[in-house]
């Protein structure tokens, strides 16, 4: 199974917390694989477990660094620690965020400047990373959906309400919704 579905806003298990990793089998490699896949396909910077109907702690990202050097990796059963977040309104065109559940969609979302990412790869060996700026933000979300929130559950009152209309107006927020990367392809 390579590319696999990703589902949309409503479904349960992207509004549950996902259970730890408990073993580092073939099984686990083989669910990495497809979720590199996935995110690659669809095309995306950040893709959690959940996403694909996997109620498991584990995202993987590709993303540059604050540096510019291109990052890739999977982490599984993660820690974030984060800075402060900015109590200043989001800004439309600096902090919009976008997600692969809420297909097409864009809103602007204040996230911590600096985040701290701790836990384990697919060889069970440490990962700690430091990321600033739009890297330390796409650990947030991805993390987030480890916990079954979605960056539209943190939105801004206004926002929160256009959105919520969206997702109305398209009939998601339903469970078994989903869309397949390289078949459905979505803007943005
Ligand atoms: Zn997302």
């Amino acid at each position: 199974m390579p590319i696999r579905p990703i589902f949309i806003t409503g479904e349960p298990v992207l509004h549950s917390r996902a259970a730890e990793v408990t073993e580092f089998n073939d099984e686990l490699r083989q669910l990495v694989s497809d979720m590199y896949e996935t995110m690659d396909a669809a095309p995306g910077v950040g893709l959690a477990a959940p996403q694909i109907g996997v109620g498991l702690r584990v995202f993987v990202y590709d993303y540059a660094d604050e540096d510019g050097n291109p990052r890739r990796g999977e982490i599984i059963n993660p820690v974030l620690e984060i800075g402060s977040v900015s109590t200043e309104p989001a800004d439309e065109d600096l902090d919009s965020e976008g997600c692969l559940s809420v297909p097409g969609e864009r809103f602007p979302l204040q996230r911590a400047q600096k985040a701290v990412l701790t836990g384990y790869d697919l060889d069970q060996k440490p990962v700690l990373i430091e990321a600033e700026g739009w890297f330390a933000r796409i650990f947030q979300h991805e993390f987030d959906h480890l916990n079954g929130t979605l960056y539209v559950d943190r939105l801004a009152e206004k926002w929160k309400e256009v959105a919520n209309l969206v997702i109305s107006e398209e009939g998601w927020g339903k469970p078994t919704l989903s869309w397949l990367p390289g078949r459905d392809n979505l803007e943005g």
